[in-house]
């Protein structure tokens, strides 16, 4: 089987096979990369990747798996991010042990 060299992060230049290789695309906006584990550190390794690069690597016999960005980025947000208080007070809203009945409550008042 061909070797491939890839270069890992902490480990440098380290030989692969195909099956060791995936591409990944996104459908969303077609950015690509190719990913493997390194056979030195185990560590997994991401890369982004050209189309050629893709091409290459698609005809030489890798596989290819698509992935999309979550529907949550389209979503419309209202309001600054959540601050270090909003956490502290959504933490202490749910320390006890009748946080649910608290919240029906306060769902039930809104609903009127
Ligand atoms: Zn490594």
């Amino acid at each position: 089987m061909p070797l491939i060299k890839a270069s890992c992060p902490s480990c440098g230049d380290v030989e692969l096979t195909l099956s060791d290789l995936k591409v990944m695309v996104c459908s969303t906006d077609g950015r690509a990369s190719y990913n493997f584990r390194c056979p030195k550190c185990t560590f997994r390794v991401s890369k982004a990747a050209e189309k050629a690069v893709v091409d290459v690597l698609l005809s030489s016999g890798v596989t290819m798996s698509f992935w999309r960005l979550p529907l949550e980025l389209d979503e419309e947000h209202v309001g600054g991010p959540i601050s270090y208080d909003d956490l502290m007070e959504f933490h202490y809203e749910i320390a006890g042990s009748d946080w649910l009945d608290r919240l029906n409550e306060k769902k039930s008042r809104s609903e009127e």
